[in-house]
């Protein structure tokens, strides 16, 4: 089975195309709007785009209007890991994959959105891979 936190910088190069590296591995963030999932409604798991984790489901899927999309809890505790990012000047709670240690965007607490937890998850499309239900 192949460790993902192992892999260096040149084969994830290898795995993903030049946009996908930069999001995963270098922490960037697509421009809103534009993802492929921002609005997706159909059933299924969002998988992560580097390593193929079980990240989120479609029923913590909400519609944020923030442009990206938007969850409001992980598919389970341990999926992912958050930490504290301080770039660009602002306190952040980055959002990783805790398989593979890629970047999938931050969360945010507290916005009033009709959620059971308050809590939304932005993540980039880039980052995720949509696994249709059948
Ligand atoms: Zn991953």
């Amino acid at each position: 089975m192949t460790d993902f936190k192992l892999i260096s910088d040149n084969e994830w190069r290898q795995r993903l195309t030049p946009e996908e590296f930069h999001v995963l591995r270098e922490a960037g963030t697509e421009p809103p709007g534009v993802g492929e999932y921002t609005h997706t409604t159909a059933e299924g798991i969002y998988t992560c785009r580097a390593c193929g984790a079980e990240l989120f489901r479609s029923t913590e899927k909400f519609d944020s209007h923030c442009g990206w999309p938007s969850f409001f809890s992980p598919l389970a505790e341990g999926r992912i890991i958050e930490r504290t990012d301080t770039s660009l000047g602002m306190t952040r709670t980055e959002v990783l994959c805790a398989n593979c240690e890629s970047h999938l965007g931050h969360v945010f607490e507290g916005e009033g959105y009709n959620t059971p937890t308050d809590l939304r998850y932005c993540i980039n499309s880039i980052s995720l891979q949509l696994e249709e239900a059948e």
